[in-house]
């Protein structure tokens, strides 16, 4: 766990989220600012800064998978979903643990800005 980590936290239980999905190794939550009507991030338990140091392919395999679960679970399957790994603050990350946006509910246009 990383010090000052506010996903460290919600892994941890230190501090609440709305919370979708939990295991030993992934957490999935909603984004306290959705940008979809469906807006869920789903982060590792243990603090991996970003997708830059994921080494774990088993890992990266089981978020992938939660996100596509979650897909079907909360409805958003059949009419289309993106799931984005924002990596590095010039690509939009601001939180430094890594996490899936997993977004749906809406049409969305391509490129993203
Ligand atoms: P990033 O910009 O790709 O790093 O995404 C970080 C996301 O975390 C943003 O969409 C924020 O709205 C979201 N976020 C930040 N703090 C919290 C929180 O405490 N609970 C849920 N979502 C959060």
């Amino acid at each position: 766990m990383a010090e000052d980590c506010i996903f460290c936290k919600i892994a941890n239980k230190e501090i609440s989220a709305d919370e979708v999905w939990r295991d030993q190794d992934v957490v999935a939550f909603r984004d306290i600012n959705p940008m979809a009507p469906v807006h869920v991030l789903v982060i590792p338990v243990s603090h991996i800064a970003s997708l830059d140091q994921l080494q774990d392919q088993s890992l990266a395999g089981k978020l992938i998978l939660t996100a596509s679960e979650l897909a079907r679970k909360l409805d958003i399957d059949d009419s289309g979903y993106r799931v984005v790994i924002n990596t590095g603050p010039e690509a939009g990350q601001s939180v430094n643990h890594l996490h899936l946006h997993l977004l749906g509910g809406r049409s969305m246009s391509w490129p993203p800005g």
